[in-house]
């Protein structure tokens, strides 16, 4: 830590998102509010990530949901999530997303890092954070997947891209779209630059959210089309879909 850091922090101390406790170092949550956080344990269903319950788990079989069992045609390889996404972990999220909380990035990547532990053995190429319109960047200052990107990349020394997906055109807020109008809201608003980068390649793409999947879902057909071998997701936290 550097003199001026040491300072800082005794002028303005860090303080926990959630609660306002003073934190002995910039991480961003205290370890009360960690433990309150609902993390996704396993068992979950190897392909898609969803908690299974009380089910009797045997080493190394892999286990699926219904879901998964009977369709077997998912957009993703894998996917992963480090929590459910309720009333308590929003504010975790919007406060890193919209509030400047970047200090959140290095633990939600660690969370993220243990939650995609079957993904990393599975192998992973390159690591692609779900981009922002360059004018919606512009007005936020930072893209949130990305930071969570390079911490990922840190941690498991996998390449981290965010040239070769590109949002291309702006969309309205996901959240104002229902349905089907999802998805039609974000036809074509991603595209690839430098394809043969991604060529053959296992690919994780990796956001703060997966709700109803849609964004990643355009992510995943561009990628593919570009010639990405396979697609993984990984999300910090997650509805339960
Ligand atoms: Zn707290
Ligand atoms: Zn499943």
């Amino acid at each position: 830590m550097t003199i001026w850091h040491k300072i800082l922090n005794f002028i303005l101390p860090p303080r926990c998102v959630i609660c306002g406790k003073i934190l002995p170092e910039d991480k961003g949550l205290c370890d009360t509010c960690i433990r309150e956080i609902e993390f996704l344990k396993s068992p979950v269903c190897h392909r898609c990530g969803q908690p299974l319950g009380e089910v009797a788990a045997e080493d190394n079989v892999h286990l699926l949901c219904g879901q998964c069992l009977q369709n077997k045609r998912k957009p993703f390889r894998l996917s992963r999530s480090a929590f459910a996404y309720d009333d308590f972990s929003k504010k975790l999220i919007l406060d890193f997303k919209f509030y400047d909380h970047t200090e959140l990035a290095s633990l939600l990547a660690k969370m993220m890092f243990v939650a995609g532990n079957e993904i990393f053995k599975s192998g992973v190429d390159v690591i692609i954070p779900v981009p922002l319109h360059y004018t919606r960047l512009i007005w936020r200052k930072y893209n949130q997947s990305s930071l969570l990107g390079k911490e990922l990349s840190e941690l498991t020394g996998i390449e981290v891209n965010n040239s070769v997906l590109r949002k291309i055109r702006r969309t309205k807020s996901q959240v104002e779209c229902k349905g089907f109008a999802r998805l039609k809201n974000l036809q074509g608003a991603f595209g690839v630059k430098n394809g043969q980068l991604i060529k053959g390649k296992r690919v994780l793409l990796i956001d703060d959210v997966l709700t109803t999947g849609s964004t990643l879902k355009e992510c995943t057909q561009v990628l593919k089309h570009a010639g990405a071998k396979s697609v993984d997701w990984l999300t910090v936290a997650r509805t339960s879909i």
